[in-house]
């Protein structure tokens, strides 16, 4: 718990040094200082501060169906900064290192409250963050939420078989909810999730930061665009990391919390994204998965796992994913008449994208150079926070809806069956392109 806050620290400086003078004139008194800045006091760099203006009250109109799901979803009305308030639910890792931090660069969203197990922490992290004591809940007292007007949304950042728990209550408060991947550890619990939010009318986002970064978003662009590649004919895609040997009992080496080892954690980068570049569902999966014998951290769940997926426009994808093995992280999209590099790729900061091609249509062979895209980099959590907040504002579906999770869950599942039967195994076709996501975000 120590480092995550010594952690927090380091990024609260790397805020301060990022926002420099903007929070200076804010008020800082320094690190430590009880409720030290305002959040979304101080404007993004880059952007004008607006003035607080009251919004008009949202209009109510009569049910143009009865089935829910066909009406369009009402907006929402946001605080007088125009701001999404996100109830941080859960403060370990992820949430004190790269979420919190990340809302320093959102122009949309802004913490009003935390829930943590742990309430010498949140009032911790509540001081560092402008979090009055009266928005800290624990995950019993999580319902609560329901009677904060600051707390529009939550951004659940729990382990994998809590997600489905902490969505439907958050639903059932009246909340909308940006969950992190993997969705759940279940095709049941993902329409459980799916359901609860449509009832309930809330948005539900899976946090696939990926998908909203600009570099993956080019290679996207490039991919489905015949002109800049060629017909894609193979993807290669690695994640790999050595999971720390001090904890062998940390919840990611517990199959009832993470609902698998290194496929549903890092090996779902490469799913998602592959499936996120072509747009397409794959049709046949064949995989298999191994595990070091007696190490302790996999006596529950993959070390690592190799599948191949079929998809019906021809590209075949070949994927690996392990936690035993150095950092390495990258991914080769091949097409016809050229290709794109990601290395690293999925990775917070520090992506690096290379393309080569055939200048033009020639059958004489010209040696092609190699290009280096590296336009400025964006906070991902940030464009990702953003995208969920114009989605609640507007009644927009996000672009990573829960469908998106719950067709990787039913992926996953058939990866997990062929590499115990050994064999492929067939998914059902799937027409169209992009058929589990929702209004695409805009251009960052
Ligand atoms: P973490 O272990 O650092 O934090 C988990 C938090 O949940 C801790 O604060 C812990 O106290 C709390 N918790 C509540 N109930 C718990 C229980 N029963 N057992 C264990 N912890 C419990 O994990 P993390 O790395 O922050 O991951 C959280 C979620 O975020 C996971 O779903 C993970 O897959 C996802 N994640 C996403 C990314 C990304 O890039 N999008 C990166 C890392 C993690």
């Amino acid at each position: 718990m120590n480092n995550d806050l010594d952690a927090a620290t380091a990024n609260r400086r790397r805020f301060l040094k990022l926002t420099g003078s903007a929070v200076a004139t804010a008020g800082v008194v320094g690190l430590t200082g009880q409720a030290a800045w305002a959040q979304g006091a101080a404007p993004s760099p880059g952007m004008a501060a607006t003035p607080a203006r009251e919004l008009p009250a949202a209009v109510k109109l009569p049910p143009m169906q009865e089935d829910k799901s066909e009406k369009a979803q009402m907006p929402v009305q946001l605080g007088k900064d125009g701001r999404l308030g996100l109830a941080i639910v859960g403060l370990g890792r992820l949430s004190l290192e790269e979420i919190m931090p990340a809302l320093a660069t959102s122009k949309r969203c802004r913490v009003t409250a935390l829930v943590s197990g742990d309430p010498a922490k949140a009032r911790q992290v509540a001081a560092m963050y402008d979090v009055p004591e009266s928005h800290l809940y624990n995950y019993e007292t999580f319902d609560q939420l329901r009677d904060n007007p600051d707390v529009h949304a939550v951004y659940i950042v729990l382990p994998n078989a809590l997600h489905k728990e902490f969505t439907v209550r958050a639903a059932h408060a009246g909340k909308h909810v940006l969950c992190e991947k993997p969705m759940a550890t279940s095709v049941a619990d993902c329409q459980a999730m799916i359901a609860a939010c449509k009832a309930a009318d809330r948005r539900l986002m899976i946090a696939y930061r990926i998908q909203y970064e600009p570099l993956d978003r080019q290679v996207k662009d490039w991919v489905r665009n015949r002109a800049a590649l060629g017909q894609i004919k193979l993807i290669t895609m690695s994640n790999c990391q050595n999971q720390s040997k001090q904890n062998t009992r940390q919840w990611r080496h517990i199959k009832a919390l993470a609902g698998g080892g290194a496929l549903p954690d890092i090996g779902l980068y490469c799913l998602n994204t592959s499936r996120f570049l072509l747009g397409e569902e794959p049709v046949e999966v064949q995989a298999s998965l191994y595990s070091t014998p007696g190490d302790p951290r996999f006596t529950e769940v993959e070390e690592a796992i190799l599948w191949q997926m079929r998809f019906p426009g021809g590209t075949r994808v070949q994927c690996n994913a392990s936690y035993g093995t150095f950092t390495s992280k990258h991914y080769r999209v091949v097409g016809d008449s050229g290709w794109a590099n990601m290395d690293p790729a999925f990775a917070y900061r520090g992506l690096q994208l290379k393309r080569s091609r055939i200048a033009s249509d020639t059958s004489e062979f010209i040696a092609p150079g190699i290009e280096q895209i590296s336009p400025p980099e964006k906070n991902q959590f940030a464009l990702e926070m953003d995208h969920f907040a114009d989605c609640v504002a507007n009644g927009k579906q996000p672009w990573t809806p829960g469908e998106e999770g719950l067709q990787d869950q039913r992926i996953m599942e058939a990866i997990y069956q062929s590499a115990h039967s050994g064999k492929p195994v067939e998914l059902p076709t799937v027409n169209g392109l992009d058929a589990f996501r929702g209004t695409p975000p805009s251009p960052s």
